[in-house]
């Protein structure tokens, strides 16, 4: 794991402010394994030394999502015990609601005038979604990076851990950032990537990603049941038909879970030797993945539902962290106007 560095360093750094993450999902579901990879571990694990902020980023889910928005309040609710059930601690992180602290918008009206139309229409991840969600680009999805910059910037984040697919949105936030401050003074620092020990899980459909939007998901929340039920039915090595045929680990998702999950490395390696030369079968692979996935699982599963019975948990945590959120927004919001001459008739 590797930490990007921009090639500008952070001019708004005071060395007296803790560094500070902001990172976050939007409420289209559970979060599941590939989300645990990608992002949540780097977040959990950079708590004691970053002042981390956790987004919930329900107007992004806008962009992609509005003939589904009676789901969103049990999205929201889902997200937030997912990410104390893996141990994101609120007494130590901001957890917090991207529409309760609705100053974003403002910024990401000012920042919206510093990126051209034509830049935003060849992110691949329009590209992506387009296909995948087969959605109509709207005004609003081509501005979905630049949304997400407003959401880093605005609590001028120097850390922003994310799985891969997020590293052309991070290119385009420190280019909003650069691009302010060379025109109107130094306000914004550059924030570097931190992509996850697994850039990107492929989905249990052998899919290049686990995504939400995709039904490919193995959840954080799942019983081990169901976890066994998905493992099973994993696609694996299409050209293999019997157990006796040599088969193919790379690009097999079914290894590729191994490797992230499991954390015997040599009955792994065992297990890839037999199954390359055409001695072990699907069956047996699948059930020692199943195990590990519920072995991994299992103490957040424990942890969620001791939450998940804590009545008005969730509200008051979105609530005092949104509170948070938004006062620093303000400050961020007061700073971008002034150097922007932006604060006339304002007393
Ligand atoms: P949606 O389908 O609604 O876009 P998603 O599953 O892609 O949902 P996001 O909320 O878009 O999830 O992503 C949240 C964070 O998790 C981002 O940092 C993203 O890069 C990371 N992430 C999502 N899916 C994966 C994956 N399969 N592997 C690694 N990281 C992932
Ligand atoms: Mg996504």
């Amino acid at each position: 794991m590797a930490i990007q560095h921009s090639s500008a360093t952070s001019g708004a750094t005071r060395p007296e402010i803790r560094r500070r993450i902001l990172t976050g999902d939007r409420p289209t579901g559970r979060l599941h394994i590939g989300h645990y990879v990608g992002s949540l571990k780097n977040r959990v694990r950079l708590q004691n030394d970053y002042d981390c902020f956790f987004l919930v980023a329900d107007y992004h889910m806008l962009t992609t999502r509005l003939d589904r928005l009676s789901e969103v309040e049990q999205n929201i609710r889902d997200m937030v015990l997912d990410y104390l059930s893996v141990g994101i601690e609120p007494e130590r992180s901001t957890i917090y609601l991207q529409s309760l602290a609705p100053e974003v918008a403002e910024l990401h009206l000012l920042f919206s005038m510093l990126v051209t139309a034509n830049r935003l229409e060849r992110m691949p991840t329009l590209k992506d979604m387009v296909r995948d969600l087969n959605v109509e680009v709207t005004y609003g999805l081509l501005g979905y990076p630049v949304l997400q910059a407003a959401d880093i910037l605005m609590v001028r984040a120097h850390l922003v851990p994310v799985g891969k697919d997020q590293e052309s949105h991070l290119e385009l936030t420190r280019q909003i950032a650069g691009r302010f401050n060379e025109l109107f003074g130094e306000v914004f620092p550059l924030p570097d990537t931190l992509i996850g020990d697994v850039p990107t899980l492929v989905g249990t459909d052998g899919k290049a990603k686990m995504s939400k939007s995709l039904g490919n998901t193995i959840y954080l929340s799942d019983d081990a049941e169901t976890v066994t039920q998905k493992v099973m039915r994993m696609y694996t090595d299409p050209t293999r038909l019997r157990a006796t045929d040599p088969g193919h680990v790379e690009g097999n998702p079914v290894f590729s879970y191994l490797d992230a999950f499991d954390p015997d490395v040599t009955v792994v390696s065992e297990l890839k030797e037999r199954y390359r030369a055409g001695r072990v079968g699907d069956v047996e692979v699948k059930k020692r993945l199943a195990g590990s996935l519920n072995t991994f699982l299992e103490p957040f599963r424990e942890r969620r539902a001791g939450f998940a019975a804590r009545t008005g948990l969730v509200e008051e945590i979105l609530r005092e962290g949104s509170q948070r959120a938004r006062e620093e927004a303000r400050k961020t919001l007061a700073a971008a106007r002034e150097a922007m001459r932006l604060n006339y008739f304002r007393g």
